[in-house]
């Protein structure tokens, strides 16, 4: 392990979930205020926007910036009415799909099998899966957080190889965390990482384990920013309600690029 974190340094990235928020013109005058924000930095920033924002996005943005989708459908087409496909969102421009958002799972009734089979189109596809994983509340209170992470992860990365675990991220997202304004602390993020990073050992290997980048989510701000950031096993940031503002979510972005 320790010899191939020497051989990869401090990685890390910073992504934006705009949930279902800005019309194609709002996305337009975002993009011109970011642009000249995040010029000069070197922190890879991928956007999660839209369906109906993703061609602009990736029209307008520097290629340097990874654009995704929030969802995707598990079919690869057909009679499913009102759904997207994931060589849709590739077509538009999309590089890479938030998938098992628990805001999917908890308004649309996505369980952990469905989101598998979308893990495994969207990597058919290809396209990045970033996988969301979290306890709720009830769960952390009656210390069952590693349980419920090991079963997220056993059930959705079902199938998925070690060779195609290369192509996907994971983001360690407490439900109780997403929009509240109350980040967990870093001692919680610390420990829950490398809980997943046990499970992911014990499903693939230590490489594998070590290689996937494991981002947290929750009320990041740029207050929070620099301790989160810097603490150990946090490989990047999912970015909600922050990153809705050009101003605050290139502020989080410049703060994290001290880790690198
Ligand atoms: C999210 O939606 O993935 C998220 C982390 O939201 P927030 O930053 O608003 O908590």
């Amino acid at each position: 392990m320790d010899k191939v974190k020497k051989e990869q340094g401090k990685r890390f990235l910073v992504v934006a979930n705009w949930k279902m928020n800005k019309t194609i013109r709002e996305a337009e005058k975002y993009i011109e205020e970011l642009k000249p924000l995040i010029a000069d930095l070197k922190v890879p920033i991928w956007i999660a926007v839209p369906y109906t924002a993703i061609h602009t996005c990736r029209e307008k943005f520097p290629a340097t910036i990874a654009i995704g989708a929030q969802n995707m459908n598990d079919a690869s087409s057909g009679a499913f009415t009102g759904e997207v496909a994931g060589v849709m969102l590739k077509e538009a421009g999309a590089d890479f799909v938030l998938l098992g958002h628990s805001e999917r799972r908890q308004y649309f009734h996505e369980t952990d099998e469905f989101i598998n089979k979308k893990i495994l189109r969207a990597l058919e596809v290809p396209l990045k899966p970033l996988l969301c994983v979290g306890e709720g509340f009830e769960e952390r209170e009656t210390k069952r957080t590693k349980e419920v992470l090991e079963t997220q992860l056993k059930t959705c990365l079902k199938g998925v190889t070690k060779e195609q675990m290369e192509n996907l991220l994971i983001a360690y997202e407490p439900i109780w965390a997403i929009g509240t304004g109350k980040a967990a602390t870093p001692e919680r993020v610390k420990e829950t990482h490398a809980d997943i990073r046990t499970i992911l050992e014990d499903m693939f290997d230590q490489t594998t384990a070590f290689r996937t980048p494991i981002l947290y989510g929750g009320s990041v701000s740029a207050s929070t920013t620099e301790e989160l950031a810097s603490t150990e096993g946090v490989d990047g940031f999912l970015v909600g309600t922050a990153s809705l503002d050009p101003q605050s979510f290139a502020k989080i972005a410049a703060l994290s690029e001290n880790v690198l």
